[in-house]
């Protein structure tokens, strides 16, 4: 079964705003048997929405259509799906008493354009709106069926979960999709897809299919692991066996298999051991403590962070000594050492961190180029400090510095020896 998603609004094809409505339509398609063969972006122009309608009638079984259903000119979804169908719009009125009532219940009156919201094309089933004034449309043409939703994500996903239970799942494949993440990090992407497709190369030809996607960034690298299957349980034993090969194979390297971030991966192991945490940071600016407080409920382990930019805010915030500065440099594994260990021993944590480095672009030299970080991390009686060679520019070299202290603390925790970062570092 094969579906079209089509985000309408002219927005979109700004480099101001990007279409997300699509990303949440093709999970829950997927989900239920249909396989996504096109998205496009349609400027807000009754022409160009009836061509592109009209081109994928000829193949789709489905077209999800989301945005345009506002009560403004440049709102033509409805205009442009009753011009492909050759039917007029017909105005409702109990759509248009649903939306005056709304407007009633905050005290104002309806403007008279949002008439236009009732305006149905005829034979369309209307689907309800609970967060908003414009409804759905369900409308059907040959075997083709055509599902308009708001553009607004908060009204448009409860919608669309309604028409996926309702009408969409009986008219889909026998067969869904099921998606489960696998994140790593701690190795290059060539290292893991020469570790890995061995394995997922047998998966294709199983009674459950699977199929395998590498997505990766620096220090962050997602298996995306889809299986075809008649049910979800069914789906679900498939990736279990799946997850457990590659596990295999990877070891620790894979921090999470259900595609938590790395900073809950940690929130879980603190809270379990009743730890505490504290963070220095120096080049990566507080990107460490911001993604450590991401996630809900932190502060039954986050204690506090400090961002010591200066050499002086390292000495007052964290008391590192200006002469190990003098001495060392302010990025080296000495001065991370110190302000691992001071700022664990004023905040009274069972753990401490320190970052410091050159995240560019300007600033490097020979010895330490731009991109060298030292991270020391402090659990008890373990102290362990690296230098870390990142790559690329500013905000990457921040989100590896974050990513690296997390891994570090992470393998401290598991008493593992893998090794925290690929290549070159001294590791
Ligand atoms: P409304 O009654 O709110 O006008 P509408 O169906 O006309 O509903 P649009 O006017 O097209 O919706 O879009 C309203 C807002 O919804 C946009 O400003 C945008 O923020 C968001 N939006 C629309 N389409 C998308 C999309 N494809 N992805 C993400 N956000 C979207
Ligand atoms: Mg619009």
């Amino acid at each position: 079964m094969n579906a079209c998603i089509l985000a309408v609004g002219s927005e979109m094809l700004t480099p101001f705003r990007v279409d997300t409505n699509s990303l949440i339509v093709t999970e829950r398609l997927n989900q239920i048997g249909f396989d996504v063969r096109l998205k496009a972006v349609v400027a807000d122009h009754v022409d160009e929405l009836r061509r592109v309608v009209e081109g994928a009638l000829a193949w789709a079984d489905v077209i999800v259509i989301t945005g345009g259903l506002g009560p403004t000119e440049d709102d033509i979804t409805r205009d442009a799906v009753a011009a492909v169908l050759g039917v007029p719009l017909d105005v409702d009125e109990a759509i248009v008493d649903r939306i005056r009532t709304r407007f009633a219940r905050r005290g104002m009156t309806m403007p008279e354009i949002n008439r236009r919201q009732g305006m149905v094309p005829r034979g369309a089933v209307v689907l309800e709106n609970a967060n908003g004034t414009a409804p759905g449309l369900w409308v059907e043409h040959g075997q083709t069926a055509i599902v308009l939703l708001p553009g607004p994500p908060r009204e448009m996903t409860p919608m669309l979960d309604a028409v996926i239970c309702d009408r969409l799942a009986s008219r889909a494949g026998t067969r869904c999709l099921f998606r489960r993440v696998l994140r790593i990090t701690g190795r290059t992407e060539s290292d893991v897809d020469a570790a890995a497709q061995p394995v997922y190369s047998t998966w294709a030809t199983r009674s459950v299919p699977i199929t395998t996607t590498i997505l990766a960034a620096l220090g962050q690298i997602e298996l995306h692991l889809t299986a075809a299957a008649a049910s979800k349980a069914e789906a679900d034993a498939a990736l279990d066996a799946a997850t457990a090969e590659m596990q295999a194979v990877l070891g620790v390297s894979i921090y999470s298999t259900d595609g938590r971030p790395l900073e809950a991966v940690i929130g879980d192991m603190l809270r379990e051991r009743h730890m505490t945490i504290a963070v220095a940071e120096s080049c990566s600016g507080g990107l460490l403590a911001s993604r450590l407080t991401d996630v809900p409920g932190s502060s039954a382990y986050v204690e506090r962070g400090v961002v010591c930019y200066s050499n002086t805010s390292k000495t007052e915030l964290v008391g590192v000594p200006p002469s190990l500065i003098d001495a060392h440099g302010a990025v080296s594994e000495p001065v991370a050492k110190a302000m691992a260990e001071g700022i664990r021993g004023r905040a009274g944590t069972d753990i401490g961190i320190g970052i410091t480095g050159i995240a560019g672009p300007d600033g490097g030299t020979p010895e330490k180029p731009v991109g060298t970080v030292a991270i020391a991390v402090v659990v008890g009686d373990t102290v362990r400090v690296r230098t870390f060679p990142f790559i690329g520019p500013r905000d990457m070299v921040k989100f590896q510095s974050a990513q690296a202290a997390m891994n570090m603390l992470r393998l401290i925790l598991l008493k593992s020896d893998a090794p925290f970062w690929p290549s070159k570092s001294r590791d």
